[in-house]
């Protein structure tokens, strides 16, 4: 069955924060590039139904065209890094969101990585919190409706918190969802939340800075 290409309702647009996806029992490597900064970084941009399902790979023939989008690559690169092993320069991890979610947003390649970097920017995660204290530090727990308050009073809608297992069984702050309406213009409130990781009343928030490093990564 083929899915049209804007048969959605709205997407998720899910940013991840660097220290989480490490400091796992699964472990990360850098990429080719260089060490990410201490931010959050984009995940990617998902055509969703209200229903909870969603469409992907709706493009069978497409692949992925640097041509298209070089303007952008120093961008990604810093704002959207592949920390999967082994190290890569992130175009594996572009094209996996291309194909996967991509394909189905009604979106050209640039116009889907644009939109993308654009959401990261007008979300600003790491400046919402900060303005709420909340600040990446290893043995510090904060409640996780701190941390949405925070996120909705920049953002203006909440969003939700996915949480993973550090490798001492912490529950830490993963992946932050938030959704977009389907022209890609606006953050919406959403629809449905997802089913990712269950966090807990109170979460950590690790650092990724060298200096305050705790784990071995
Ligand atoms: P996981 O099984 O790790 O939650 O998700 C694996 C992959 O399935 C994700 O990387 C993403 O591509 C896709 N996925 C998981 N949950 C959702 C969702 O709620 N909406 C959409 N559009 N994709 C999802
Ligand atoms: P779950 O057990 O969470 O329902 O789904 C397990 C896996 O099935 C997910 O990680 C995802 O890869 C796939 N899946 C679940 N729901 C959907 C959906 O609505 N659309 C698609 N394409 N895959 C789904
Ligand atoms: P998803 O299907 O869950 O959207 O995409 C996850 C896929 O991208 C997996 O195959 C994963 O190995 C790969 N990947 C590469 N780099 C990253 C990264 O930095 N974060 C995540 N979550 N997945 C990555």
């Amino acid at each position: 069955l083929c899915v049209a290409a804007q048969d959605f309702d709205f997407f998720y647009f899910v940013q991840q924060w660097p220290a989480s996806y490490c400091d796992t029992r699964r472990s990360c490597c850098y990429p080719t590039t260089g060490k990410p900064d201490e931010d959050f970084s984009i995940h990617g941009l998902w055509p969703n139904y209200e229903n909870g399902k969603w469409p992907q790979n709706c493009d069978k023939e497409s692949s992925l065209d640097e041509s298209e989008f070089s303007d952008l690559i120093s961008t990604m690169e810093k704002n959207w890094p592949s920390l999967a092993c082994p190290s890569s320069d992130g175009l594996k991890f572009w094209s996996h969101e291309w194909l996967k979610h991509g394909t189905c947003s009604a979106l050209n390649q640039h116009a889907y990585f644009q939109t993308a970097l654009d959401f990261k920017t007008k979300s600003n995660l790491l400046q919402n919190l900060n303005n709420a204290g909340i600040k990446p530090r290893n043995g510090e727990h904060y409640s996780v409706e701190s941390i949405k308050e925070a996120i909705e009073k920049g953002v203006g809608h909440p969003p939700f918190i996915e949480c993973n297992v550090d490798s001492q069984g912490n529950h830490q702050l993963y992946q932050v969802y938030l959704c977009v309406d389907s022209s890609a213009s606006k953050f919406i409130d959403c629809p449905i939340f997802p089913h990712g990781g269950k966090c807990g009343a109170k979460i950590e928030f690790p650092s990724f800075s060298s200096n305050d490093d705790h784990d071995e990564f």
